[in-house]
């Protein structure tokens, strides 16, 4: 199948463009490109972009809020995050009545939200513990296999209680690996003391190299200058040859330590091709992504939750996400704008080893087109894209001919 369209604003280009898309790739970007092709769009002047990227989300969580009451969200968004571990005991309980239908039933609407707002990619962390046995990894690459055709799901193998309350955690974590998770999930500022701390990145790097699959990180999701997992991570990064396949979500407290040791992590980040997933929509502490991104750092955006017991709102709209993440990290000027979409596109798709995500020839059809010119207009008016192209293929499509 073959794609023309025609008439269409691209991000940091001026004028008008036309985008051929051809077995699965683009195949030209040109100011007027003649011929025909299977379909021919008119943008109408419109701005085609990648497509988005959610390199972070809880998908076995979603829409379980009104099973959890609130004392997660209190617990979560105290102050400068200094009882986010309580916050985490106390979401658990829902785990306990997992089923995977209802589990695929719950993710499966979410899912669609996120196509609809023009998601091709999602990076899914599914809880793998005791509470929650093998469910929702299961339901999750069962979702995977449903959607595959407008939605890829990279489940996450995620060990959110941690090892050290009970052995047999790490061992359905392996096994989640065993069994074909995407991606190894680590949560080692989880554990009591620094060694099993330690203990526990080094098993997920253990599982990463076993299986030859990327790792990826919640760390230090606490406002604690004291919590130190992200150097963890780094450590065994740099030690296994891991670079550019890690990724890690928060790290909020980055944004409390001390001057010269946040040089080094940044300069270990930066080194070790490690990306930092925020969500500065979710908590009230925040990691210095400014700083980050002056010191070439990879940053995306992450959705993280979707109405569960840390976050009562979220649709996978990740213009919503970038908007939020304006205000709430200073971002406004037109380089700003550029950036936080950057961070749910490029540098979202950098997280989690998508390659080649741009619009450029040669690389993987994943584009989407809106009736809006400017990144601008689409942060101000949040639509919803009028044509999804996933792997070149139209996945969605609402009034264009
Ligand atoms: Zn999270």
């Amino acid at each position: 199948m073959t794609i023309l369209i025609r008439n269409a604003r691209l991000i940091g280009r001026d004028g008008l463009w036309s985008i051929l898309v051809g077995e699965g790739v683009i195949r030209r970007v040109s100011r007027e490109i003649g011929g025909g092709a299977d379909t021919v769009i008119d943008a109408g002047g419109g701005l085609v972009t990648e497509s988005h990227v959610i390199p972070h989300l809880h998908l076995d969580k979603v829409d379980t809020i009104n099973l959890v009451g609130d004392a997660a969200l209190q617990h979560y968004h105290a102050g400068e995050m200094m009882s986010a571990e309580q916050a985490i005991r106390a979401a658990s309980r829902v785990k306990e009545t997992y089923a995977e239908d209802e589990i695929i039933a719950r993710a499966r609407r979410i899912c669609i939200m996120a196509v609809e707002n023009g998601v091709t990619h999602v990076r899914a962390f599914a809880d793998v513990d005791k509470k929650a046995r093998l469910t929702a990894l299961r339901a999750l690459k069962k979702l995977k296999k449903e959607l595959a055709g407008v939605l890829t799901i990279d489940v996450v193998a995620f060990p959110q209680e941690g090892f050290s309350g009970d052995a047999e955690n790490e061992e359905i974590l392996m096994k989640a690996v065993e069994e074909g998770a995407d991606v190894v999930g680590g949560i080692p500022w989880i554990e009591p003391t620094r060694e099993e701390q330690r203990y526990h990145v080094k098993r997920v790097f253990d599982a990463a190299a076993q299986y030859n699959i990327p790792a990826a990180f919640l760390s230090d999701d606490t406002g604690n200058p004291e919590m130190r997992t992200t150097e963890m991570i780094l450590n065994e990064t740099e030690q296994r040859g891991w670079h550019g396949r890690v990724e890690i979500c928060h790290a909020r407290a980055l944004a409390k330590y001390p001057e010269e040791y946040l040089k080094t992590i940044i300069n270990k980040l930066k080194l070790l091709d490690v990306s930092i997933v925020v969500n500065p929509h979710t908590g009230p502490v925040v990691a210095p992504v400014k700083k980050l991104l002056e010191n070439g750092v990879n940053v995306a955006l992450g959705q993280d939750d979707c109405a569960d017991a840390y976050y009562p709102y979220g649709r996978c709209s990740m213009l919503e996400v970038a908007f939020l993440a304006s205000h709430l990290l200073r971002m406004m000027t037109a380089r700003d704008q550029q950036l936080l979409y950057e961070m749910i596109t490029t540098r979202a798709a950098r997280a989690i080893e998508m390659k080649e995500h741009k619009i450029h020839e040669g690389a993987q059809a994943n584009l989407i087109l809106y009736r809006e010119k400017s990144i601008s207009e689409l942060f101000r008016y949040q639509p919803k894209p009028v044509l999804v192209v996933k792997n070149g293929e139209i996945t969605r499509s609402v009034g264009v001919d």
